[in-house]
């Protein structure tokens, strides 16, 4: 297992929480991988290619400490269906949803792709799923399987 250079994680928050970490982090090494490179997205030109390019940018200025680590900490929200969002040092997931692991990997690279720049309107639309967080965290979720078996 690599170094965990990516983030840094409330200790007190569950073990399918902090191991979603991990496989983001391991997940956006290996970007190139699991979005096509040829990916379009709602609401801006850059394609998979562009992005993979800003995600690896982007791990090069935390590997080396230019960047402080991603925190993660969480709250409790069972009036909402938010599952997790974005913070000023990084992001917070609501442990009032129960979760599978795939969906909070998921939840993790969106968080990021917000944290790199992108954004979706607040409201449901019916493109806001082609949006890059979304877009991406889902591409995420339903690629993770293997990059789980291979980290935890
Ligand atoms: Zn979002």
């Amino acid at each position: 297992m690599n170094e965990n250079y990516l983030f840094f994680v409330d200790p007190s928050l569950p073990e399918d929480v902090k191991n979603s970490c991990k496989v983001a982090q391991r997940m956006l090494e290996k970007c190139r991988q699991w979005i096509p490179e040829d990916a379009k997205f709602r609401g801006t030109t850059h394609t998979g290619a562009f992005i993979c390019s800003r995600i690896e940018e982007r791990l090069t200025e935390y590997r080396s400490g230019e960047r402080n680590k991603i925190v993660v900490t969480g709250y409790y929200d069972s009036k909402t269906s938010a599952i997790g969002e974005t913070t000023q040092l990084g992001y917070r997931v609501n442990l009032a949803k129960k979760l599978a692991i795939q969906e909070r990997v998921g939840n993790s690279v969106h968080e990021i792709m917000h944290l790199l720049g992108y954004t979706h309107s607040f409201f449901w639309t019916p493109w806001r799923k082609n949006t890059v967080p979304y877009a991406v965290g889902y591409m995420a979720r339903d690629k993770s399987y293997n990059y789980i078996k291979e980290v935890l």
